[in-house]
């Protein structure tokens, strides 16, 4: 080694008081830099994050910062996951990628990220890639040089500031310092004060933010509820109500909250039992009519609310609609005496006409008389057939069973012929128009089911067109789907009522229509059963003009046919035609 010259000496102190200088100065800028930083993060956290959103931009400058001050290429928060025990880096971090992000976790008992998480002790690793404690893979993936770790720590302050917890939640990283030099015991004072607040920032921010979701998602399973919920407080204001409830009782969607409840509904059943649940009275459970502007039946529960002292603090109301239920079971105790009455008519007929024609001991009555007498006869044991018929597909639908199809080849032509005449016997005021297209192809379906159709859509119309007309049965092929439409020139039907006219149990409650017998499952059944054959029914009307009613069926069912054969497998069988009329078909099913 030459001997130094006393100016080669004196040179090299003077370098190495400049670059000493340069570092001072590096490190009052980064002071600066770090007393501005913890100035602004203590405003941030002063202003509370409450979204994701704004947590990603709070950590996206925490970490532009932190590679600024300490001249780092990358930087990275990992937090702890209870669920899988390891440690996995968040998004935003500063210098990877979005894949890099996602990649990144390790077994808080690896590596040097599990030793800073278990102890709580910043380390500096110098050579990652020689240093026994790192994790290669992540040295690798992420291209580290060096690097500086630091434990990220919650801390619990009580009133006088003192710290009483303190909760590790991950570890913060800072990758590649510039300049070819290692990171510094300088460099951890100040990270440790940045990590500090990171962490406070981010716990909070998370547990805001988890508390806001959940709220948020209440607010909106509240919301979304079909039922009314109203929540009235211990001073008779609304504090909330959903928008069913605001549905319910008219008010618009802005208003409510905050009002006294005499102002928000006007029901003065909904106030009575409001204010007697909050007099103290037991948590009631009632059915009130509303008006608004028809009538509504609700069923209302009412439970107390009450505070950390037991004291009452309001009231939560719900509300289910139940005017549907009501009104099916009015229908169906309506339906049981009609249906009396619909058996007792054809049968006190019967009677009538075999006693008159039994006492005709004398001959009194002609042949031809007689013949009539006969005809009614028949006429009213099909109507009392029919009608049974009617009511064991109405109970097969009601208790859940499949209305199985005995599928056959079915010539639509005949099949309308014949239903069309056994109808005429029944009318002398009624042209009966019969359109078939020509050449219609041979289908396969459930022969005594359509029947069953056609015969319910025919005697409607004849039945609901009392003064007579024309009733036209049009049948036709379409894109493979047989269409069947039945019109008459009756008495219409109301729009209100279109769209209920296929529920079981609706009839049209005008005069006209109730004037005539019926009991309202008629096309409840034709839709189930042209929906047994995976068809449609649609009806389309003119009040006081007349009504169609169209049905739509694929013209082959059979397995073979069937592009659907999950569909097709629940079709019974093929069968030989059978024969005969609606009575004969269910006697057969
Ligand atoms: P109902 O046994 O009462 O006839 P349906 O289910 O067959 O039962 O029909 C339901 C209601 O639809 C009837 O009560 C009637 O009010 C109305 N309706 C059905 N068909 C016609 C039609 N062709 N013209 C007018 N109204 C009809």
């Amino acid at each position: 080694m030459t001997e130094q010259t006393p100016d080669q000496q004196e040179e090299e102190i003077q370098a190495e008081l400049e670059r000493l200088r340069s570092q001072i100065a590096q490190l009052q800028e980064a002071k600066r830099q770090l007393e501005a930083q913890l100035k602004d993060s203590s405003t941030t956290a002063s202003a509370p994050i409450t979204t994701s959103a704004e947590l990603e931009a709070t950590l996206r400058w925490f970490l532009r910062r932190v590679g600024m001050i300490l001249q780092a290429e990358k930087s990275v928060l990992m937090l702890y996951e209870p669920e899988t025990g390891e440690l996995a880096a968040q998004s935003p971090a500063l210098g990877l990628t979005p894949d890099e992000i996602e990649i990144f976790r390790v077994r808080a008992t690896e590596g040097v990220s599990g030793q800073v998480f278990r102890e709580g002790r910043p380390i500096i690793t110098d050579d990652a890639t020689s240093d026994p404690r790192t994790v290669k893979e992540n040295v690798a993936l992420l291209n580290v040089r060096n690097a500086l770790t630091v434990p990220l720590v919650v801390e619990r302050k009580d009133a006088e500031g003192m710290v009483v917890e303190k909760n590790n939640i991950g570890v913060f990283h800072v990758f590649n310092k510039r300049g070819n030099v290692r990171f510094s015991e300088e460099d951890i004072t100040l990270i440790n004060a940045l990590a500090r607040s990171a962490a406070s920032v981010i716990s909070s921010a998370k547990l805001y933010i988890a508390v806001s979701d959940e709220k948020r998602e209440l607010e909106r399973t509240l919301q979304g509820m079909l039922a009314g919920v109203l929540v009235v407080d211990g001073g008779g204001g609304v504090r909330l109500m959903n928008s069913a409830a605001k549905h319910m009782f008219g008010v618009s969607a802005d208003d409510g909250t905050g009002k006294p409840l005499s102002q928000v509904i006007r029901d003065e059943e909904v106030h009575e039992l409001i204010r007697s649940c909050l007099g103290g009275d037991a948590e009631a459970n009632a059915e009130l009519s509303v008006y608004s502007p028809e009538e509504r039946v609700y069923q209302v529960q009412t439970a107390l609310l009450r505070g950390e002292d037991d004291d009452i603090s309001g009231v939560v109301a719900t509300f289910n609609d139940i005017t549907e239920l009501r009104s099916v079971e009015r229908m169906k105790s309506e339906f049981v005496s009609t249906v009396s009455h619909e058996l007792r008519t054809p049968l006190t007929s019967i009677k009538g006409f075999v006693r008159t024609l039994l006492d005709d001991s004398e001959g009194y009555y002609d042949r031809e008389t007689q013949i009539e007498f006969y005809r009614i006869i028949d006429a009213e044991c099909d109507r009392l057939v029919r009608l049974i018929s009617d009511l064991l597909n109405l109970s097969r639908i009601e208790s859940g069973r499949a209305l199985d199809l005995v599928l056959g080849e079915v010539d639509l032509a005949e099949l309308i012929g014949r239903v069309v005449d056994s109808q005429r016997s029944y009318t002398n005021k009624h042209e009966f128009d019969v359109i078939i297209q020509e050449d219609l192809p041979r289908i396969i379906l459930d022969r005594d089911k359509i029947d069953q159709v056609l015969t319910n859509l025919i005697s409607n119309a004849i039945k609901y067109s009392p003064d007579g007309g024309t009733i036209t049965v049009h049948a036709r092929e379409m894109d493979d789907k047989m269409v069947v439409s039945v019109t008459d020139q009756g008495i219409g039907i109301p729009e209100e009522h279109i769209g209920r006219l296929f529920n079981r149990f609706h009839r049209v409650d005008s005069r006209d229509s109730r004037k005539q017998y019926g009991t309202g499952i008629g096309l409840y059944l034709v839709k189930h059963l042209v929906e047994a054959h995976r068809g449609e029914v649609s009806v389309e009307s003119s009040l006081g003009e007349g009504s169609t009613f169209t049905f739509v069926v694929p013209e082959d069912l059979s397995p073979e046919g069937s592009s659907d054969t999950s569909a097709a497998a629940s079709v019974q069988a093929p069968a030989p035609e059978t024969a005969g009329d609606g009575a004969s078909a269910e006697a057969s099913s």
